[in-house]
């Protein structure tokens, strides 16, 4: 990622970069702070603990060893440190380079056609390169959209599995393993979430914690109810048991995952709402920072905002996608909201007695996104003053009711749009930061530089801070940083010792 940061301990997988990056693909781009990398690799160091199964090396393949890359949002890399999680304690053993390994996964994206064009060339590597007795296996949204296909258009796949059937992934490879030539694990109609007894992080700082899987919303425009399925929650004791134990770990910040976060429902009889499950993690012993992403702007209430005014410890940071600033475009797209409706949830936020920062999602060129349309996006954005936007050209899905729509756009206004929306963006995040300059802010470090006396990391509101400081051990420390300087991504400043 070569922005010249390094973490100190070993990881799973990861890019290892705070912050993330602000990509600016063919399809859409980030102009903000929150991380969403694109691919991932396992690339940690092995440590005892991590057992295994210690057989002789053929081919140059280490017989019961995995290696295995991520595609995709955060749901995505949680869930394929639960994967590793799953087959470290079965005996296997993480590898960096998949000449060495016996099991190479793909954890797949197929929210929109590049990402999973991105995987089919990525299997289309092993058409001549698979080496005797290697398995290749294909979990997450591709596998679960295009199912048994697969293996017809990449006949040396054996394994194809959708998030839902993960749990199942040690006995598929054990089948695989005994001589079954294909498998797949595509039900969906699980009603489980996926909890498992390990899990390998990979940020050494950050957990994250699934605490509500699939979606039941229907947005005109996405293959996520047909890919992770219906929503199922996890029970708050079960929440609040693992986040206690992350903080024996020395997990001093967790994040709460969900596709629709805020759409948590706590199955168990005590039924606590959202908001208090954000409050009791908060409250656990040696937690220091709570986030949750993403929320469904339906689902958002006047009581999210009171929980992050009154507790510290909530990030005053809220990620609220609104796709799109016309009502008639919102419509289209099933959002469940309208333009006024969305900013009703914004009032709330702006009216916080503490400052919360506000990123969000956007589409353009949705089919039938007029002019019109797309200037009243525009004006949203002058509206909300958002302090991070990941931007993204409409991408027609498979099984997806916006494919048979009308007045479809064609691609080079949509990037026309999307280039004029982006610069936009970049401009009022500059200004926001900018407006900081000279205020002091807690930030958690997570990198070290290597130049000398640089390092970095994120404040509550979740902005990237790269500071300075002569001090030697600052990683996984919380400090008092001043804001010397801005740019549209994120803030320049110095340690104090306030
Ligand atoms: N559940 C979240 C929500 O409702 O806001 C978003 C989950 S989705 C993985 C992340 C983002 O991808 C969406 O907010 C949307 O902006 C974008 N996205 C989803 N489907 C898309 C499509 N067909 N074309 C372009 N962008 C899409
Ligand atoms: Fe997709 Fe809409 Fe569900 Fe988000 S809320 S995952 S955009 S269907």
């Amino acid at each position: 990622m070569g922005n010249g940061f390094d973490f100190s301990v070993e990881r799973l997988a990861g890019t290892g970069v705070p912050g993330g990056k602000a990509p600016a693909s063919e399809s859409g781009g980030y102009t903000g702070n929150i991380q969403e990398t694109d691919v991932r690799v396992g690339h940690y160091k092995r440590s005892p603990q991590d057992g295994g199964v210690n057989a002789p090396l053929q081919n140059g393949i280490g017989a019961g060893t995995f290696y295995l890359e991520t595609f995709g949002c955060q749901m995505n890399d949680h869930d394929s440190e639960k994967v590793a999680g799953v087959l470290l304690a079965r005996g296997y053993k993480q590898v960096e380079r998949t000449d060495e390994a016996s099991v190479i996964l793909y954890n797949t994206c197929s929210i929109r056609e590049k990402a999973a064009q991105k995987v089919f060339s990525r299997l289309g590597e092993y058409r001549t390169t698979r080496k005797e007795g290697q398995v290749i296996g294909v979990l997450g949204c591709v596998a679960q959209q295009e199912g048994e296909d697969i293996f017809e258009r990449a006949p040396w796949v054996s394994l194809v599995c959708g998030s839902a059937s993960y749990r199942k992934l040690p006995e598929l490879l054990a089948q695989l393993e005994a001589g079954e030539k294909r498998i797949t694990g595509l039900e969906l109609d699980t009603d489980e979430t996926f909890e498992t007894e390990i899990t390998r992080r990979d940020n050494p700082w950050r957990a994250y914690l699934t605490i509500i899987e699939g979606c039941d919303k229907a947005c005109s425009y996405c293959v996520v109810p047909y890919t992770r399925g219906p929503e199922r929650s996890r029970a708050s004791a079960s929440v609040l048991e693992e986040v206690r134990q992350l903080a024996d770990m020395g997990y001093t910040e967790v994040q709460l995952l969900g596709q629709t976060v805020n759409s948590y429902e706590d199955p168990s009889a005590r039924r606590i709402r959202f908001s208090e499950l954000l409050v009791a993690v908060a409250e656990v012993v040696g937690i220091r920072r709570v986030r949750f992403t993403t929320s469904h702007p339906r689902d958002f209430g006047k009581d999210i905002v009171e929980a992050i005014e009154t507790v510290p410890g909530i990030c005053e940071h809220v990620h609220l996608p609104v796709q799109s600033g016309s009502t008639n475009v919102l419509r289209a797209m099933a959002r469940t909201y309208t333009r006024g409706e969305y900013l009703e949830k914004i009032a709330l936020l702006h009216g916080s007695k503490r400052p919360i920062s506000i990123t969000t999602d956007l589409i353009v060129g949705f089919p039938g996104e007029t002019e019109k349309d797309f200037e009243e996006t525009l004006s949203l954005l002058d509206t909300v003053q958002y302090d991070g936007a990941f931007s993204f050209k409409y991408s027609p899905r498979p099984n997806t009711p916006s494919l048979k729509m009308d007045d479809a756009i064609p691609e080079k206004e949509k990037s026309r749009r999307l280039a004029i929306l982006m610069e936009k963006q970049r401009e009022i995040q500059r200004a926001r930061n900018e407006r900081l300059v000279g205020e002091t802010v807690e930030v958690l470090v997570e990198g070290k530089s290597k130049r000398e006396n640089q390092w970095s990391g994120h404040t509550s509101s979740n902005k990237v801070m790269n500071f300075t400081s002569p001090e030697q051990k600052l990683l996984g420390h919380y400090v008092q940083v001043r804001v010397t300087g801005a740019s549209p991504n994120s803030l320049i400043g110095e340690h104090t010792k306030v």
